[in-house]
């Protein structure tokens, strides 16, 4: 059997933060931009800097590269600052846990995220579950990647290709994932695409988007193993 890269979404898929995402950037943008929030920001399954950037532009800021730096810093600082209510009132969502044991324990899978989180703000997410030594984040691709979700996973395949020495094609890779932009992730890329339900989109919708394997939970280790290909 060939070797694969499993790489998970985090938010929605692996944990509920409690919608926590949305609320610390209603906190940091008058912050950092001196201005009131006048359209909220939107999430779903979209890279940090996908959202920072629409954001700022949807009030007519100038995405400018120090800007940009700056809304990422003030969103790991909130994230540092909720760890403990994250740790406390989050959860690690049902058969997370299991799978990401089993998978970790599977020498033919290479195990880490591809997140529209920032790097900073993952490691704190998973840290605060104590999931961190589950993952090689070395080989995952994050939120301050790239724009775009799509855009992640090439930059995820050079880095494995960087340290594990191994040249995943497109398809040894799967995406495990609970939104339309993981979908489409997927679809730009030529990567697998296992996704879950357990976000605001439904079976149904995720399989309209295209999703051809498509769970309403995680399923048990070995159904979910199975369902890499
Ligand atoms: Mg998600």
């Amino acid at each position: 059997m060939d070797e694969r890269m499993v790489l998970w979404d985090v938010d929605h898929t692996l944990i509920d933060s409690l919608g926590l995402g949305g609320a610390a950037y209603h906190r940091i943008f008058p912050e950092v931009t001196g201005r009131p929030v006048q359209q909220r920001a939107v999430l779903d399954g979209r890279t940090d800097l996908g959202t920072i950037d629409h954001m700022l532009r949807s009030h007519d800021i100038e995405p400018t590269e120090d800007l940009v730096s700056a809304m990422a810093t003030a969103l790991a600082g909130v994230f540092e600052e909720v760890r403990a209510e994250l740790a406390e009132r989050g959860r690690v969502l049902p058969g997370a846990a299991e799978a990401l044991a089993a998978f970790d324990a599977d020498p033919l899978l290479h195990q880490s995220v591809l997140t529209g989180n920032t790097a900073d703000v993952a490691r704190i997410k998973l840290g605060a579950f104590d999931l961190l030594d589950r993952f090689d984040l070395g080989i995952g691709a994050f939120g301050d990647d790239h724009l775009r979700r799509g855009g992640l996973v090439p930059i995820a395949r050079e880095r494995a290709r960087l340290k594990l020495g191994i040249d995943f094609a497109p398809d040894r890779v799967v995406l495990i994932g609970d939104t339309l932009n993981d979908v489409r992730a997927a679809h730009e890329s030529g990567a697998r695409l296992v996704a879950v339900a357990t976000g605001s989109y439904s079976a149904e919708e995720l399989r309209s988007a295209g999703a051809e394997v498509v769970f309403e939970a995680l399923p048990p280790p070995k159904v979910l193993r199975q369902a890499l290909g």
